[in-house]
């Protein structure tokens, strides 16, 4: 079938990687500051510092030379704008949001219907005091990959103790997430590592730091009805699943929503909370009027204003978080709306990083066109 077809070239896609600098460098600088940590308090012999030094220079040379010649071999790409651009593809455009059920026999809404939520359950009995207690109960009472458990242990505990994560619900949360299994399989080895990466269809998985900050502003309370637009990888909506039993959320890229949906599908028989996640193919701009008003919504891509149905599909006293900003850059702010005595509507708007920049997916119409307006093209005139 031509759509199959091309879904799979499509597909192809995902193979674009990008190579993890930011991570390596992280590492190569905890690395060398531990050593000088060691140097100073006295315990090593500066000539084993100088050894490793040179090593370090060495094999980083080398080391840098690799990704090069990767990227000459193969379609890396090396920036996250040329990510992005990915979803300017076509062929992703032309299958965007347009999909009918006649056309393949699949169907673009997904309410599976609540089998076994066990969120509240999981929630109130698992231990998160010892990573030890944590290990033990996950092994009895979870079907994950065991391999893993231990780096999710860190990588939460880090969320932790750079206030990113801070209510216990949203710790237990995160630690019931297995994000190996949203995480595409060429970025093997990078399931724990706090970086975006890319899944495809010129989208990204979130960034842990990120997708924990917008979490805790969101303040999920059980019985909330949560929306989000920008399913993406899935892993967001999978977090707010054992957050509430009421998650709603939506994607623009067909191929990409078949991904998910499908993704989903097979958790749901060992992770049975992914159940109460309804999803539906189409354009986010326009909210889910059917389940409207919603207490809380997430945005996981880009604009510059906030969507006027989003708006008015938010509940008085919810709390919308999205990433607002020109294309270049956005801030995550919390918009919290409330209603007056007199019955009038007031916004509160607060920076949830304080000033400083992130940069997400464009939001797009079905047409693949930015709902943001576009920067003016630099003046490189002479003053
Ligand atoms: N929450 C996702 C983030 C994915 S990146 C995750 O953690 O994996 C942002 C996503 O927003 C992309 O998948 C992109 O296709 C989607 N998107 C962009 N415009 C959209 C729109 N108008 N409606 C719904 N989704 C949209």
């Amino acid at each position: 079938m031509e759509a199959e077809k091309i879904i799979s070239r499509i597909g192809s896609i995902t193979s674009l990687d990008t190579f993890p600098y930011q991570l390596y460098i992280q590492t190569s600088v905890n690395f060398m500051e531990n050593i000088l940590q060691n140097f100073f308090s006295k315990s090593i012999p500066a000539s084993v510092v100088v050894a490793v030094f040179l090593g370090l220079f060495i094999g980083t040379s080398f080391g840098l030379f690799i990704p090069v010649i990767v990227a000459s071999n193969s379609e890396r790409v090396a920036s996250y704008e040329e990510v992005a651009a990915q979803s300017m593809v076509d062929d992703v455009l032309r299958l965007a949001g347009r999909g009918s059920s006649e056309e393949t026999g699949l169907s673009y809404i997904t309410l599976p219907g609540i089998q076994k939520y066990d969120g509240p359950r999981l929630a109130q009995t698992m231990p998160i005091e010892t990573k030890e207690a944590w290990l033990s109960w996950m092994s009895r009472n979870r079907n994950d990959n065991p391999d893993f458990l231990e780096e999710r242990w860190q990588w939460a505990q880090d969320l932790v103790l750079s206030s990113e994560l801070k209510r216990p619900e949203d710790v237990r949360a995160f630690l019931l997430t297995p994000r190996e299994h949203f995480v595409r399989a060429v970025n093997k080895g990078l399931e724990y590592a706090n970086t975006w990466l890319p899944i495809g269809y010129g989208a990204t998985i979130t960034d842990p730091d990120v997708v924990s900050m917008m979490t805790t502003t969101l303040n999920v309370q059980p019985g909330d009805k949560v929306l989000e637009i920008g399913t993406g990888s899935g892993y967001q909506s999978a977090i707010l699943s054992y957050l509430t039993k009421d998650v709603y959320t939506i994607e623009i890229i067909r191929p990409l929503f078949i991904e998910t949906d499908a993704l989903y599908r097979d958790l749901e028989r060992n992770f049975p909370s992914y159940s109460v996640i309804n999803r539906k193919l189409g354009d986010g701009y326009y909210g889910w009027e059917e389940f409207a008003p919603f207490d809380k919504i997430i945005v996981t891509c880009a604009i510059d204003h906030i969507p006027p149905p989003l708006l008015r599909q938010l509940n008085p006293g919810g709390i919308m978080v999205l990433p607002l900003g020109p294309p270049n850059r956005q801030y995550i702010m919390e918009i919290v709306k409330r209603e007056m005595e007199d019955g009038s509507i007031t916004l509160s708007r607060r920076d949830v990083y304080n000033g400083q920049s992130v940069k997400f997916i464009p939001f797009r119409d079905e047409s693949g066109a930015s709902y943001s307006t576009p920067l003016p093209p630099e003046d490189t005139s002479l003053p």
